[in-house]
């Protein structure tokens, strides 16, 4: 095998016609793969790039334009913006096709992919004010510009998904055998408690400029932030200032319907929200150190009950890992609590010290979701997070009535975190401790 070129960085101010080829690497009996014909970047003021025309925030699909941001087929050329398709994920395509398991230039078939439900079109749509983290046409995009990506000769990708399901939590089922919920044959189908929920998946699509006006900095800063602190990952972020679109490698998010879709939008129908960020240790593996579990729990079985009682109920599950710190920071920060002594009066200063804040969610982006189901107006939060209260209520949306979880559903462990929350502004029906009080709640020490 042939040693691979690897000189050093080769910058083309200009891209050539022939450097649009980079991308038909064989599949097959390839022996070597010369890095120096690859396009480190484009640029704006390069006269054969010639992106799909875009205007975010239009409500005419047809007008707003496709999101293209990959360079196959003359995607390099033509692409839109900046970034890879499938968030996080877009990394194991790579793998794919650098592994020669995937043809770069496969041509999706969505027979029969359509959405399982219609979201009513929204005038929130439309509105640049009010989505800037996702693409309110990434269900239709398939079906919508077709006719786009063959003329053109660009991929186009969903970047949103949606279908039906039933679900089964062993909860569910304790809540119909203890009288708490009623088998009615629709949201709640039988006496083991299996719902019937309608989902949607989202992936994240960032209109920078809007993103950058929410985080109140210039949309420079956060080009130039997202460009340093990723090591130089996307040089378009620099050298593209004419593209505004920019799909980042993080996380997207996942909506539970329970109900009928339709009534979310109404107003005049009640509606149950939790707003919940990952957190697969208690999620998914039961850890009894956060309320976490529980309080979804909670959430999807008052959202069952507000859609039997002639509303509907949404949970919104976000892909932000240890207030989006990631699992290895949070490990690391329980080493700390439970090392030093864990109490509710340290509880935000064990993260702080590690990862210099104490939390990387920002809310400011949440609400987008909820402008884009058409929500209007929140009857019951099911939430006692101020953070997420204060996104939602700037954007517009009022919340009429915060529930905390229920005392009975926190885990002993967990008091040392929820009673933290609370003195730091979280919402609560009950006590609020003193920084005094704070100190005499202790976690569990290791054994
Ligand atoms: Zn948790």
């Amino acid at each position: 095998m042939a040693p691979t070129a690897l000189a050093a960085p080769v910058v083309l101010p200009h891209v050539h016609k022939e450097s649009c080829k980079v991308h038909e690497i064989k599949l097959k009996n390839e022996t070597s793969v010369s890095l120096e014909d690859v396009v480190l970047t484009t640029y704006t003021n390069d006269e054969t790039m010639k992106p799909i025309p875009m205007e975010w925030g239009h409500s005419d699909p047809s007008v707003r334009g496709p999101v293209v941001c990959s360079r196959y087929k003359d995607g390099l050329t033509k692409h839109n913006a900046i970034g890879a398709n499938a968030g996080s994920y877009c990394i194991y395509h790579a793998l794919a096709v650098g592994s020669k398991q995937l043809n770069p230039n496969y041509d999706a078939d969505y027979t029969n992919a359509e959405p399982a439900f219609e979201i009513k079109e929204q005038p929130q749509w439309g509105d640049i004010k009010k989505i800037v983290s996702m693409d309110p046409f990434g269900h239709l995009v398939p079906w919508l510009f077709a006719d786009v990506g063959k003329s053109e000769n660009v991929e186009i990708k969903p970047t949103i998904s949606i279908t039906k399901a039933h679900m089964q939590l062993a909860e569910m089922k304790e809540a119909v055998d203890k009288g708490r919920l009623v088998v009615d044959g629709e949201v709640v189908i039988n006496k083991n408690g299996d719902l019937n929920v309608s989902k949607v998946a989202v992936e994240p699509v960032w209109y920078l400029p809007g993103v950058a006006e929410r985080f109140g900095i210039t949309e420079a800063e956060l080009r130039k932030a997202l460009f340093e602190d990723t090591n130089g990952m996307y040089p378009e972020l620099i050298t593209r200032p004419d593209i505004k679109v920019f799909m980042p490698p993080i996380g997207g998010l996942t909506v539970y319907i329970f109900g009928n879709p339709a009534d979310v939008s109404d107003p005049n129908k009640k509606l149950a929200l939790r707003i919940h960020d990952e957190c697969n240790g208690s999620d998914v593996f039961g850890s009894d150190i956060c309320t976490c579990r529980p309080y979804l729990i909670f959430g999807i079985e008052e959202a069952v009950k507000q859609a039997q009682n002639g509303g509907s109920g949404v949970v919104v599950y976000f892909r932000k890992e240890g207030r989006a710190l990631g699992e290895v920071t949070k490990y690391l920060v329980y080493n700390a609590r439970k090392r030093g002594g864990d109490t509710a009066a340290e509880y935000f200063h064990r993260t702080e010290c590690i990862a210099g804040v104490r939390d990387m969610r920002f809310q400011q982006l949440m609400p987008d979701v909820l402008h884009w189901l058409g929500i209007t107006k929140i009857d019951r939060m099911l939430s006692m997070s101020n953070m997420k209260h204060d996104a939602i209520v700037e954007q517009g949306i009022p919340i009429i009535e915060r529930i905390p979880i229920p005392d009975e559903l926190i885990p002993p462990d967990s008091r040392v975190e929820i009673d933290a929350k609370i003195n730091s502004g979280y919402f609560t029906t009950g006590k609020v401790m003193t920084e005094e009080e704070l100190k005499n709640v202790k976690g569990r020490t290791w054994a």
